[in-house]
């Protein structure tokens, strides 16, 4: 398999066959979703790459995989201060393809990796887009901003105890990331 020129209509069944690695750096400006959480204009570059495999699936016939790895430095808005905020956004994260969405519904639940539906054009940017999206704080902040503020009321106690990491939320969001 020739590497792929267009990473939004990669055939991924020759992707995983040929143990194909791709590596690079986008725009952050060219994933527009992100773009527009970004405070101001969006700088900087996503560096990801992605390793493609043929391996048994749950019914133990051999499938397309997909690991994925993206970092960036996503500059969001403080919510105390509204200056900018850098926040380090890291996705590490393998994928499983199946044939349709009744078998990913069917073994989301056993399955540690994500289960996606195979297609002929898929797209591999906007996949990244959609992890990094969901790697995003709910509640960026400076550490500093986070430390000085004082909640006046319950609705901001729970805002400011979302932007502070539980573990038990991050458990549960581990729990309820699957898609
Ligand atoms: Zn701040």
């Amino acid at each position: 398999m020739q590497k792929p020129k267009n990473l939004r209509s990669l055939d991924i069944k020759a992707f995983a066959k040929a143990d194909m690695h791709l590596e690079g750096e986008t725009p952050l400006a060219e994933l527009t979703r992100l773009a527009e959480d970004c405070h101001g204009d969006a700088t900087g570059q996503v560096a990801w790459s992605a390793q493609g495999a043929m391996a048994a699936g749950a019914s133990g016939k051999d499938t397309a995989w997909l690991h994925l790895e993206a970092k960036a430095t996503v500059p969001l808005t403080c919510q105390r201060c509204l200056h900018p905020v850098p926040v380090e956004v890291l996705v590490e994260q393998d994928f499983r393809f199946v044939a349709d969405e009744a078998t990913a519904l069917a073994e989301d639940d056993e399955s540690e990796e994500d289960l996606l539906v195979l297609e002929d054009n898929f797209d591999l940017l906007s996949l990244m887009e959609d992890e990094l999206l969901m790697s995003l704080p709910l509640v960026p902040m400076h550490p500093a901003c986070l430390s000085e503020q004082v909640p006046t009321s319950p609705e901001e106690e729970a805002i400011l105890s979302d932007a502070k990491p539980n573990p038990f939320a991050v458990l549960a969001s581990l729990k309820t990331r699957k898609h």
